[in-house]
């Protein structure tokens, strides 16, 4: 018998369950959320921020390579790693305890534990019972470790930021974003790079001219890429370094740390779906509707532990839309996963929204337009390094409606937030063409390509 019944309760303090419980108690719904772990999920804790902060210092790494061009004569003396994990671990910790306040605000109760399904309208987190008329499963995922030899010598994208220092060479192996981002700022760091790729490019779902940009970028900043290369196996030497043993275009690497960036699995086995009677796929993705709804009346999924986009504000929106849904009285709200802008925080960084090139292609065929244009950006007309910015806008039919936009480049990353508005909107070249431009910038190449 359940001790106590909400209108909805969120199994994950992530990105989604925040969102779901705080706008549905916002109208006025009584609602819990359940959380085994840090308040915040992956964005907060092993993911965005903390990534972003990385980021954050390893671009400071490149400026300070670029400002003698600029007329400074520098004393360098090092990068503090410590220094900074200390920061921001204690700016991540504030923000735990910023969520808290938000949940105690909207007046959210919260429980602490791993929740499990008793049936379709029961949990039970640590012997005792709650039930729910909604419950939205919002548990996220959580790195992939392969099945080889020694795999367990590597760490994920979790450890990375549970690093004391910064390892004077990794193997980063994945070509994914993770990936990418990862071999960036280590790079910038000052670690030895290698990125091990199982096929012949990174970034396997994005536009082909933003993959092999970055792949240049990358090797030109020093990182060692291995195409078609795979780790067979691990192992620790007497030095305390590790040994890869792989097939491709290496045979033998030696590394002191290896992270893994294979991917991510959903957090659906420990939630005893069966006992609700919701439908998982083999890996453990939970198939829904645009509604977000699963095969089960009163039972949704959204963000990570779903199929489509795994970000976070794709996870906020379907959480939000899902409770303005039951609660908010408007019956057709959903996330249309359509124009979802995202971007990439690698060096330099990569901004991409809509369909690719390829896509457009197979779904429009003849009447796809491109127009692309690459240059050196100003800011590296004093510098040694000359990372070009590189953009492509994919458009379609006789009023070149723009489908796609993709850009590598200083600058990327908050240049693409107000094009993908415009292009969400259905914005034609010809919009773009009138839009008055921003001098001197890199964004007034978006309205200015021939
Ligand atoms: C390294 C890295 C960098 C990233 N960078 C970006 C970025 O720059 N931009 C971006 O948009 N996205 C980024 N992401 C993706 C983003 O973090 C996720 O898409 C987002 O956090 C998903 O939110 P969620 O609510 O689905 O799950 P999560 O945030 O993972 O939250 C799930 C929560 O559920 C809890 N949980 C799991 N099982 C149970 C259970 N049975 N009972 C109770 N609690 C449970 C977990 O402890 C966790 O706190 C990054 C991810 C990683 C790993």
């Amino acid at each position: 018998m359940a001790e106590q019944h909400y209108d909805l309760i969120a199994i994950g303090g992530g990105s989604g369950g925040l969102s779901v419980a705080e706008r549905a108690a916002r109208y006025g719904a009584r609602c819990a959320l359940i959380e085994s772990g840090r308040l915040g999920g992956t964005c907060v804790n092993v993911g965005c921020v903390p990534k972003k902060v990385m980021w954050y210092a390893a671009h400071l790494a490149h400026a300070l390579d670029d400002a003698p061009g600029y007329g400074f004569r520098l004393d360098y003396f090092g990068f503090d790693w410590k220094k900074l994990k200390n920061a921001r671990d204690s700016f991540i910790q504030g923000l735990n305890e910023w969520y808290l306040g938000y949940l105690q605000k909207a007046g959210v109760e919260l429980i602490h534990g791993l929740a499990r399904f008793i049936d379709a309208h029961t949990l039970e987190v640590d012997g005792i019972q709650y039930s729910a008329d909604h419950i939205v499963i919002a548990t996220g995922g959580r790195p992939q470790v392969p099945f080889l030899p020694g795999a367990e010598f590597g760490m994920t994208s979790d450890g990375f930021f549970t690093l004391q220092n910064c390892p004077p060479r990794t193997a980063l192996v994945g070509s994914g974003y993770i990936a990418v981002e990862l071999a960036g700022m280590l790079n910038a760091l000052g670690s030895e790079v290698t990125l091990l790729v199982r096929k012949d490019h990174v970034l396997r779902s994005f536009d082909a001219m933003l993959r092999e940009q970055l792949i240049e970028r990358l090797r030109e900043d020093g990182i060692t890429v291995l195409t078609e290369t795979q780790v067979r196996a691990v192992a620790r030497l007497a030095n305390g370094a590790l040994s890869l043993h792989c097939q491709g275009q290496a045979s033998v690497l030696h590394v002191d740390t290896l992270i893994w960036a294979i991917g991510r699995e959903p957090n659906t086995d420990a939630l005893s779906l069966a006992a609700a009677g919701v439908a998982v796929q083999p890996n453990g993705v939970i198939p829904v509707d645009p509604f977000q709804s699963t095969n089960i009346p009163g039972i949704y999924a959204i963000g990570d532990v779903t199929e489509r986009f795994h970000l976070t504000p794709v996870a906020i929106a379907a959480g939000r839309r899902l409770a303005d849904r039951l609660f908010g009285g408007q019956p057709d709200r959903c996330l249309p996963y359509e124009n979802i802008p995202t971007v990439v925080f690698s060096h330099p960084p990569i901004g991409t929204v809509g369909l690719t090139e390829e896509e457009a292609r197979s779904q429009y065929g003849d009447v796809v337009k491109i127009y692309q244009t690459r240059f050196r950006p100003m800011y590296h007309a004093f510098t040694t390094r000359q990372p070009p910015m590189v953009m492509k806008l994919v458009c379609v039919g006789p009023e070149e409606k723009i489908v796609g936009g993709h850009l590598i480049g200083e600058g990327a990353d908050e240049m693409l937030q107000g094009f993908a508005v415009a292009i969400r909107m259905g914005a034609t070249k010809r919009d773009f063409d009138d839009t008055v431009a921003i001098h001197p910038t890199s964004a007034e190449e978006m309205v200015t390509m021939r």
